[in-house]
């Protein structure tokens, strides 16, 4: 096929369906490259992912708009490669927020079907049942059946929502059950919505499945508010974000945090007091959705510090605003990269090269991401939440 001039290829009907659909960036670029730099697919050696492109091609109206059907998975597998990570924002000179201009176009290919089969059949568990792993939802509150946790009920303090992985992951349960722990021994007034709680949401509108997010989103605030609930715990920084940051565009009227801004309010007035030696090398991994998107740094690091006998470590350069993601946000969870394509291989090298016995994360999907990670590594490092570690040294 003959190449075309550049003037045939631009499609103004394109271009405003993606501006539209949130890529109003596209002008502010001036492809200076620094968000490629940042990114980190450009860390994973085997693959070339020129993120300076995507503004410019979107204004083109080339981005998601090919009718050639080698072309258009090549530019599928493009868009759906940006794991929301944010770290071109914090480095653009303009502030051109990628990640949107990419989930526009994620939209336009969603409203045609034209994107993973995996992602696809995300998006209808999450549509049919209310969660990522299809799993029944009288089986939501099972790790808390031990605990005696109760149902919530108008008047208590707290909401506890664990996120889907906590709920149904046979491992990732054990930070549900740790986090549950350390409110109840310290009398903190909380409940659960069980059966109820549903998926958050936040993960199925990166991936631009807009109609399925709008349709959790609606049902979990009507929810939460016929519940009276006004004040939410969650151990997700994906819950985190959404239900903080989006939510409230769809009348939601309630506050919430990450169980480390609440546990480390308690250890700084003195409530919580770790006595018992935990005497490890711990690393801390910033999980972008809470440290880049919202801030979080200090908070999980000082229920870590508090700990005696811990050491905390830090990765070099890499830490805080310059977090490497796990790979695992907008969708990358269920997406299956080549062994020599993996961002969290990066990360995890990273993690390991500071001499740490144990990796602390903050956030659900982190921690399945570098556990699954390291089992197809062959390497032994321990990978724990910090509230796991906290309920350790209590
Ligand atoms: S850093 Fe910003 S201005 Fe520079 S190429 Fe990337 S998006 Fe464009
Ligand atoms: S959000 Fe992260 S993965 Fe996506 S383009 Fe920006 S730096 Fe790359």
């Amino acid at each position: 096929m003959a190449k075309k001039i550049i003037n045939e290829d631009i499609n103004d009907e394109i271009r405003e369906v993606l501006i539209e659909e949130g890529a109003e960036d596209i002008y502010k670029c001036y492809q200076c490259g620094k968000c490629t730099s940042i990114c980190p697919w450009f860390q994973v050696d085997m693959y070339n992912f020129p993120v300076y492109r995507f503004s410019l091609e979107t204004s083109m109206g080339m981005v998601a708009s090919s009718e050639d059907k080698d072309e258009l998975a090549a530019e599928i597998d493009k868009i759906y490669r940006c794991v929301g990570c944010d770290a071109c924002v914090t480095q653009c000179p303009h502030g051109i927020d990628t990640p949107s201009i990419l989930r526009a176009a994620r939209r336009l290919l969603v409203d045609f079907g034209s994107y993973p089969e995996t992602l696809k059949s995300t998006a209808q568990k999450i549509k049919n049942v209310g969660n990522p792993l299809g799993e029944p939802a009288e089986k939501r509150a099972d790790w808390a059946i031990d605990l005696n946790v109760p149902k919530f009920q108008e008047g208590m303090d707290h909401l506890y929502f664990p996120c889907c992985l906590p709920a149904y992951d046979s491992r990732i349960q054990n930070v549900a059950k740790a986090t549950a722990k350390i409110l109840q021994q310290y009398d903190i007034s909380f409940g659960i919505l069980g059966e109820k709680e549903r998926c958050c949401g936040e993960a199925i509108r990166k991936v631009g499945a807009e109609k399925v997010f709008t349709e959790v989103c609606k049902t979990n605030i009507k929810e939460f508010s016929g519940s009276g609930v006004k004040n939410v715990l969650v151990s997700s920084p994906h819950c985190f974000t959404t239900f903080k940051n989006e939510y409230p565009e769809f009348g939601a009227d309630f506050e919430t945090l990450h169980i480390t801004q609440f546990l480390s309010k308690l250890i700084d007035e003195g409530t919580i007091k770790p006595s018992k030696e935990f005497n490890k090398k711990v690393v801390y991994h910033d999980p972008c959705t809470l440290g880049r998107k919202n801030g979080v740094y200090e908070e999980p690091r000082n229920c870590l510090k508090c700990i005696p006998g811990l050491e905390l470590l830090e990765v070099e350069e890499f830490n805080r605003n310059l977090s490497v993601c796990c790979g695992a946000g907008s969708g990358g969870l269920w997406m299956e990269w080549e062994k020599n394509e993996r961002i969290a291989d990066v990360r995890l090298k990273q993690l390991i090269d500071t001499g740490a016995d144990i990796i602390a994360v903050a956030c659900p999907y982190c921690l399945q991401m570098f556990e699954e990670t390291l089992k197809s590594m062959n390497l032994e490092i321990q990978v724990l939440d910090v509230t796991e570690i906290l309920y350790e040294s209590l």
